[in-house]
């Protein structure tokens, strides 16, 4: 596979990834099999991941989307989170599956996570792509995870840097200039 320009390194490749992917796929099957499941994908990062996991769970599902974002200057540091586009099912009829990118803080889908409880969700489990435990600042449980990775910002898979590079099928780290 050809490097993109931009890209110093490839973290993990399509195949790594496809093959996470499956496991996670049937993991999840396994886990849900019998009960009325919700995926509901975090915007935009996950839509790559959420499209290829799906298609590797076998059990009757339906798909919704949230959108989040943060809002202040100081993001990190006040921690504050919004949800923006919200989802149009009923929750409460739904064990709901959080299908995220990344979790780094944890805030987002923290955030994310108690909104649908609150919404009266059967249940909520969150799956994530990535995950970047040393800069936890809250606790998150995280019942499906793909990768592991180091404190480096990482694209591609349906991640970006400024809107760029989502379309890379690996994960990379990006060369920020
Ligand atoms: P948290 O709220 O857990 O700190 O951050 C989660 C969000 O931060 C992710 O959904 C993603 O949008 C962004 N993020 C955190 N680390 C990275 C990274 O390495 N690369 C990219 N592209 N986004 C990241």
């Amino acid at each position: 596979m050809e490097i993109a320009d931009g890209i110093e390194e490839i973290l993990l490749d399509a195949q790594q990834i496809a093959h996470r992917v499956a496991a996670l796929g049937t993991q999840i099957s396994a886990d849900y099999q019998g009960l009325p499941l919700l995926i509901v994908v975090v915007l935009k990062g996950a839509m790559v991941f959420a499209a290829d996991l799906m298609r590797q769970i076998s059990v009757p599902l339906q798909v919704d989307f949230v959108e989040a974002s943060s809002y202040g200057e100081e993001t990190e540091t006040s921690g504050m989170v919004r949800v923006g586009r919200d989802v149009e099912t009923d929750v409460s009829q739904f064990h709901v599956l959080l299908v995220e990118d990344i979790v780094d803080t944890g805030l987002t889908i923290r955030t994310i996570a108690e909104h649908l409880r609150a919404r009266g969700a059967l249940s909520v489990r969150i799956c994530s792509l990535l995950d970047k435990p040393s800069r936890r600042r809250v606790e998150v449980s995280l019942d499906y995870l793909g990768f592991e990775i180091p404190d480096r910002f990482v694209v591609g898979y349906g991640l970006d840097y400024a809107q760029r590079f989502r379309q890379l099928p690996y994960v990379g780290i990006v060369r920020l200039e």
